[in-house]
This record gives C-alpha cells, sequence and structure tokens, in this order.
C-alpha cells in the first residue's frame, strides 16, 4: 500500500520560510506554507521558522492564528520551532516583550524557559558544530541573535548543548536542541547551511506518530 506523503506547513508569516520549505522538500515531504486556519489543518506537522517572535508573534494574533496554532499543539500534533520558533513554543520567556513575558502573543505548550537574545548580549551569530542527540555525526548550527535554554521541566530531552569550553564565554554549556513529546526547537537555524538531519529527524517523528 503507498500512502501519501508527508504534509509538512512552514508557517509563512514572516521569517525564513523558503529555507524550511527547501529543506523540507529534498526530504521528499510534501512542503507547503501555512498562513490559515484551513491550511494548518491538513498539515502532518508544523515548522515554525526564525525570524522576529514579537513580529510572529504579533502577526499571528493579527491574522486569528493564535488559537489554532496552539490547539495544534494542545492537541500533540507536531511542531518544530527554530530560533525565533522556539521563542514561541517556549513557556516561559526572559527579556521578552510584554506580550511574550505574559504569553498572550506567544503558544507555549513546550516546559522550558528560554532567554531570548542571549547569545546577541556577546556575540550576534556565529557558527559551530553540535552533537546532537540522535543523529551520528556533529551537525553544523548558524545562530543568529539566538535565544538558549535557562532551565527545562522534567518532560523535556535535551538534544544539544554548547560545548562547554570556556571560550564559548557565558554561553558554554547552554542547552540549544529539546524535545517534548511531538515537539522540538533548535535555538540554531538548521534550514541555513545544507545539512538537512535536524528535519530529518522532525520528519521520522511525523513519520512515526502518523503510523502509530
Ligand atoms: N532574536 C529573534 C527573536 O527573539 C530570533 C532571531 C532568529 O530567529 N534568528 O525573535
Amino acid at each position: 500500500m503507498t500512502s501519501r506523503p508527508l504534509r509538512i506547513g512552514v508557517l509563512a508569516l514572516q521569517g525564513d520560510v523558503r529555507e524550511h520549505v527547501a529543506a523540507l522538500t529534498t526530504l521528499g515531504v510534501d512542503a507547503v506554507t501555512v498562513r490559515r486556519e484551513p491550511e494548518l489543518e491538513t498539515c502532518d506537522g508544523l515548522v515554525l521558522p526564525g525570524g522576529e517572535s514579537t513580529t510572529i508573534g504579533r502577526l499571528a494574533r493579527q491574522f486569528e492564528m493564535l488559537g489554532p496554532l496552539r490547539a495544534y499543539v494542545a492537541a500533540g500534533r507536531p511542531v518544530l520551532g527554530t530560533c525565533a520558533g522556539m521563542v514561541l513554543l517556549a513557556d516561559r520567556v526572559l527579556d521578552g516583550t510584554p506580550a511574550q513575558l505574559d504569553g498572550s502573543e506567544t503558544l507555549g505548550g513546550l516546559d522550558v524557559t528560554v532567554r531570548r537574545n542571549a547569545f546577541g548580549r556577546q556575540v550576534d551569530s556565529f557558527e559551530t558544530t553540535l552533537a546532537l542527540s540522535g543523529v551520528e555525526v556533529a551537525v553544523p548550527a548558524v545562530f543568529i541573535r539566538a535565544p538558549w535554554v535557562e532551565s527545562v521541566g522534567p518532560q523535556v530531552e535535551v538534544l544539544a548543548r554548547v560545548e562547554a569550553d570556556p571560550s564559548y564565554g557565558e554561553a558554554a554549556g547552554r542547552i540549544v536542541a529539546v524535545r517534548q513529546g511531538a515537539l522540538m526547537a533548535t535555538s540554531f537555524h538548521p534550514e541555513i547551511g545544507g545539512d538537512p538531519r535536524v528535519h530529518r529527524l522532525f520528519v521520522e517523528s511525523v513519520r512515526a506518530r502518523r503510523s502509530s
């Protein structure tokens, strides 16, 4: 029996949408942009791209997408949040805007505390490689004014940390990739750099859920 290809949406309000669509397409899934609830409902999984979390949150409110997106998360459907997307998924945000601190323009669902623009206080953008749980060879990781995860709840699996090397200063050892149930989030931008393995990890989890 052949089943239809997985359909994975990329929330297309602002941010690096095209790069995620391209990365997902190379993995053979049907990658579509999502702006409205009916589009969201057809997706087996969703990517929240990097960009500017305040802008994406505000546009999601204006497009009346906050409710549908929160319901999607609450229903246990798979979501990958990258950079700004990680801020949107976090239950608690430090150094956010008032609408992020009170959760009125975020989605939540991921039991983590993230610090917004955390790396930006010392280095705006940098590239490194990370050992990622579930992936054999270290992956390239591009950080652009990225959040880091300050603390995680008991259900959260840590997938990657910045190397605990003093040359990283305050960033050394910080958590930068996590998973909780169907939710995954990275501080970095897996859609930049041409390495599809983070997307593959997500796509595999979406596929496993669809067939279970
Ligand atoms: N600093 C941005 C924010 O808080 C995230 C940056 C990014 O996604 N590259 O939304």
